[in-house]
């Protein structure tokens, strides 16, 4: 049973550490490698925050932890369901911030998708969190924070899920966030941590390239780029940071991406009503993604209120889809199902969304 721990500011947040983190602080404070390993057990697998009952720990350590740890997770404030059974949640941190976190259930698998950030600073011009700046990172016990604390919920409402899969996909550029989102991940990926394979974790990016080029630095997860448009000119319109890391210098970037074990590399192309939904975008991105090897995921674009641009229509959608495949590249639409789910992910917390979305 989880306890409520309340922030203290003098003390660090044990949910911030990867286990090779933790084990040099230990160190340096006369303790064992080992005892981060057994620490890890008690809090990601044991789910036990109470270290009173962390039976297997010398009293001395025991007392070292309480004396420097707290062991803060954020709270869920609000959570509503839609018709096809996502869920989404609004997630508050000890300053009183909040970030969505949504769960997409599909055939034999549920998805969180995790905030990165509070706000964004890359400021897409098709993005709701885009049009918000950026209020600040998250730190890595924010992040797994928002899986851990959605596991406890769901086991209340559903017993028998499990969350199966991770994507970086909410409010946020994970990448602008490197130093934490690695941190996290690695706690995601650890045995003794979080436990889950690296090929169920999903990092999307809107193409950071100097922090593309690091990516042989951090842990070996499956990569989206968001690609939205194959002309320069188009691409700097939805997305600022085309300006500076344009196609050309974005795709030298993704070809040196260390394909680590089964890493895998996906384009998500929003599509967007006569700006890159044309036969001329089709050909651009023929000539510009290496055949057979690309996959390409077509995200129709879902609209807001304040949003400047449209959806196309499903035929038109569709045959973009056809084409694309006919010409050797590997193309998937998010379905219906997904097209209110990708809402989810990629905007935020407006009261329109709350009241008509999710009713
Ligand atoms: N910052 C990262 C990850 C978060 S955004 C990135 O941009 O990749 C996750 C996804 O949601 C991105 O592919 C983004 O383009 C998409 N998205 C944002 N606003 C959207 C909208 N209005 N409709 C459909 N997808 C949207
Ligand atoms: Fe940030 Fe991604 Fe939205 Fe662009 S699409 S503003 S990078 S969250």
């Amino acid at each position: 049973m989880r306890l409520d721990y309340m922030s203290d500011l003098s003390k660090k947040n044990i949910y911030d550490f990867s286990r090779e983190t933790l084990k040099n602080l230990l160190i340096t404070d006369g303790f064992k490698a080992f005892n981060a390993q057994q620490i890890f057990s008690w809090l990601y697998q044991k789910n036990e925050p109470n270290v009173e009952s962390w039976t297997n720990i010398s009293k001395n350590l025991r007392s070292y932890i309480q004396e420097s740890f707290s062991f803060e997770l954020p709270t869920v404030i609000w959570d509503g369901q839609s018709k096809d059974g996502t869920r989404k949640f609004l997630i508050k941190f000890s300053d009183s911030k909040t970030v969505e976190t949504v769960l997409i259930p599909a055939k034999n698998r549920l998805t969180i998708c995790i905030s990165s950030q509070v706000g964004c600073a890359i400021g897409c011009t098709f993005c709701h969190t885009g049009t918000m700046g950026l209020t600040r990172h998250l730190r890595p016990s924010e992040v797994t924070g928002q899986y851990i604390v959605l596991s406890e919920w769901l086991k209340n409402i559903e017993p028998d899920s499990r969350i199966t899969n991770i994507v970086y996909m909410g409010q946020g550029e994970p990448l602008h966030n490197f130093d934490n989102m690695k941190e996290a991940t690695e706690i995601f990926l650890d045995d003794y941590g979080l436990g889950l394979g690296q090929r169920r974790i999903t990092l999307s990016t809107s193409g950071m390239v100097p922090q593309i080029k690091k990516l042989n630095d951090f842990p070996p997860v499956n990569i989206a780029i968001s690609l939205h448009a194959a002309h320069d000119d188009i691409r700097s319109e939805l997305m600022p940071i085309n300006k500076v890391y344009d196609l050309n210098r974005l795709l030298s970037a993704i070809k040196e991406i260390p394909l680590k074990a089964h890493r895998w590399v996906t384009f998500e192309y929003l599509l967007i009503k006569n700006l890159n939904d044309r036969i001329e975008d089709i050909d651009a991105l023929v000539d510009l993604l290496p055949p057979k090897i690309s996959k390409v995921n077509l995200i129709p674009f879902n609209e807001y209120p304040e949003s400047n641009f449209k959806k196309p229509s499903h035929s038109h959608i569709l045959w973009f889809h056809n084409e694309l495949n006919k010409r050797g590249i590997i193309t998937t639409i998010r379905t219906t199902k997904g097209t209110d789910i990708l809402a989810a992910c990629g905007q935020l917390k407006s009261e329109y969304e709350k009241l008509n979305l999710w009713n």
